[in-house]
């Protein structure tokens, strides 16, 4: 039974279809003799069908190899960009003239390494970062968030939902607030997209990043939303295509995958109350029957099919292979922090020991997912729990 879909996803059926198609339009969609107009249209329809889905301009959409690369992008692509090339930014329009005299960027203490690797190498170019903490709960500090961001901000990084706990933040509130003061706004939406709806026109921002693998795509495909206007410099250069914001050949069975997976976005979202009513019978089952456990973030807004459970005493780690054992795969915090010393750096961040967030599972269900399956995965948790504890009283 899988249970780690916040890692990568099983594709959905419609998306393994479109890849197939897409194999078979093998054309360069760049070349421009007729054999490549069918490799051409189908990129501008997955382009339009993926435009609708976070409702922003086809043309607003650049693809990425991922969502790693969408936000090295938006954060590098800005930072770097801004910097490197004032005079030829300058031209271009006013608002960058206004952004080259900024040079701090905010993110939260708990984003994806992708956001926080890159504010480390900014940081290290010069640039101030700040990292708004975040409480046991998960809940940003709105004031630390306040006091931060100033006439020198150029840009606040927030992701949407975080990856480990399902935390939501309060995007829309929060880049109001940036935009007062001028500063431009990306958000890491990856864990969001087919969770909730997703809508970049209404939430006014800047930059957000997408991976088709999260959401029952393929592997190797994201996108960065990039808002019409905003400087942004190419990390890959090259050709010209994605307007030349990112050179190389597009992957489009990836691309296709992704777009049919927008298709299908009344489908996702109509079964997402399903997974939350089968996840908040999970979560009860499991306080009720396991002796010494708890739920990560248990009154926070959180996705609807994340759990992070902390069970007292019990190594995560150990849990894992027993489960494993037993057919059900669950992870200890993010697929990114496996084998990172110290465990969870967004467990760290919120503020529990080594011990306690080894002591953690992370449990994020697909849409696929039946009652019964949740009732033997709470049984095979219980026992295993059971074993474990009564191994350690043993010895
Ligand atoms: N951002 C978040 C919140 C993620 O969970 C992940 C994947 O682990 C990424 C970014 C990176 O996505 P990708 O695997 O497409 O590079």
């Amino acid at each position: 039974m899988y249970l780690d879909c916040n890692a990568t996803t099983v594709p959905h059926p419609k998306a393994l279809k479109e890849a197939k198609r897409a194999f078979k339009v093998w054309g360069n969609p760049s070349s421009v003799y007729q054999f490549a107009t069918e490799a051409k249209s189908f990129l501008w329809e997955s382009r339009q069908n993926l435009s609708q889905f976070i409702n922003s301009h086809p043309l607003e959409l650049i693809f990425t190899s991922g969502a790693s690369e969408a936000n090295n992008l938006a954060l590098k692509g800005l930072f770097d960009g801004l910097t490197s090339s004032k005079n030829h930014l300058s031209k271009k329009n006013e608002q960058s003239e206004d952004l080259q005299e900024r040079d701090e960027l905010i993110i939260s203490a708990v984003e994806h390494p992708s956001i926080m690797a890159v504010a480390d190498y900014l940081s290290k170019k010069g640039f101030k970062v700040y990292k708004i903490p975040v409480s046991r709960e998960g809940e940003l500090d709105e004031d630390f968030f306040n006091k931060s961001l100033s006439e020198k901000t150029l840009l606040v990084s927030i992701m949407a939902a975080n990856n480990e706990t399902g935390v939501l933040f309060p995007l829309k509130k929060l880049i109001e607030r940036a935009h007062s003061k001028g500063a431009l706004f990306h958000s890491d939406m990856v864990q969001m997209l087919s969770k909730s709806s997703v809508d970049v026109r209404d939430l006014n921002l800047d930059l957000a990043s997408f991976s088709a693998h999260k959401c029952y795509g393929l592997k190797g495909c994201g996108m960065l939303y990039c808002k019409k206007g905003v400087p942004l410099e190419s990390l890959i250069h090259g050709g010209s295509q994605e307007r030349s914001r990112r050179a190389g050949t597009e992957n489009l069975p990836g691309i296709a995958s992704f777009a049919a997976i927008a298709s299908e976005k009344d489908f996702f979202l109509q079964k997402n109350k399903t997974i939350q009513a089968l996840k908040n019978n999970m979560e009860t089952q499991i306080l009720n029957d396991i002796p010494r456990s708890q739920v990560i973030s248990y009154k926070q807004a959180r996705l609807p099919n994340t759990s992070s459970i902390l069970i007292d005493g019990v190594k995560g780690e150990s849990l894992l292979i027993n489960l494993d054992l037993k057919g059900f795969s669950v992870s200890v915090g993010s697929a990114c922090s496996s084998g990172r010393q110290g465990g969870s750096s967004v467990l760290s961040a919120m503020g529990f020991t080594e011990t306690e967030a080894s002591s953690c599972l992370r449990i994020s269900l697909d849409y696929r997912i039946r009652k019964k399956d949740i009732n033997k995965f709470v049984k095979a948790l219980k026992s295993s729990v059971e074993k474990i504890r009564s191994l350690k009283t043993t010895q």
